[in-house]
């Protein structure tokens, strides 16, 4: 099946192109000239929507869209559905997660829980009026230093307790499979074999 990716992120492509695996040609909206879509929704499954819809209609193929970010408990859930552009600017990662460290300063360590969220929705056409939605969420704590040189985005901050290090320090391979991307792919993947999906 031919998927549209509805993001320009270069690093969600390649995570989700390893995750879909065969069976799924993943290409990137700028093969077609698309830009970003507005993210004008106040959720992260309104926000997938958007994106979706807008590079399904810009295509003309079924459109996958992600809209991931990152909460933080001690700052009210911040930056959340504006963790790209934290700082101002569409995904300039360093100066993210200097304003992120900086927000944080005071607040101890045990106090530092934070999850990364994902929701992916699937849209066959743009007026598809049963979207497949698919949400995951990863549970870890922020910490006070950027830690190993691998992912992207906040990565070098965000430790996972379930693997004991940043998910920075994580193999590819294994932080696609265990982060809130990879659960929401997962849980994706079950509802496309399920019944009524097959009309996809
Ligand atoms: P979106 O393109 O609006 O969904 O932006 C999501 C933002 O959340 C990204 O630009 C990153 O800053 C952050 N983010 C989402 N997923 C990850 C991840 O797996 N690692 C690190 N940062 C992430």
């Amino acid at each position: 099946m031919q998927l549209v990716l509805a993001s320009s992120n270069q690093g969600k492509l390649v995570e989700l192109r390893e995750l879909l695996g065969d069976g799924f040609t993943l290409h990137a909206q700028s093969e077609f000239g698309i830009a970003d879509a507005e993210e004008t929704g106040l959720s992260f499954v309104e926000n997938a929507l958007i994106k979706a819809r807008h590079a399904a209609r810009a295509s003309g193929l079924p459109a996958l869209a992600d809209d991931s970010g990152l909460c933080v408990d001690a700052l009210g859930g911040a930056p959340g559905l504006h963790s790209a552009r934290y700082t101002g600017g569409h995904g300039d990662s360093a100066a993210n997660i200097d304003r992120l460290l900086r927000e944080l300063d005071a607040v101890p360590d045990a106090a530092r829980t934070a999850r990364f969220v994902c929701v992916l929705a699937l849209l066959r056409r743009p007026d598809d009026p049963l979207p497949l939605i698919a949400q995951g969420v990863w549970e870890g704590r922020i910490l006070r230093q950027r830690t190993g040189a691998g992912g992207f985005g906040y990565d070098p901050v965000f430790f996972s307790p379930a693997h004991g290090c940043s998910a920075a320090e994580l193999a590819a391979a294994v932080k696609s499979r265990d982060s809130h991307r990879g659960l929401a792919l997962a849980q994706l993947r079950r509802h496309l074999g399920s019944p009524g999906a097959e009309h996809f």
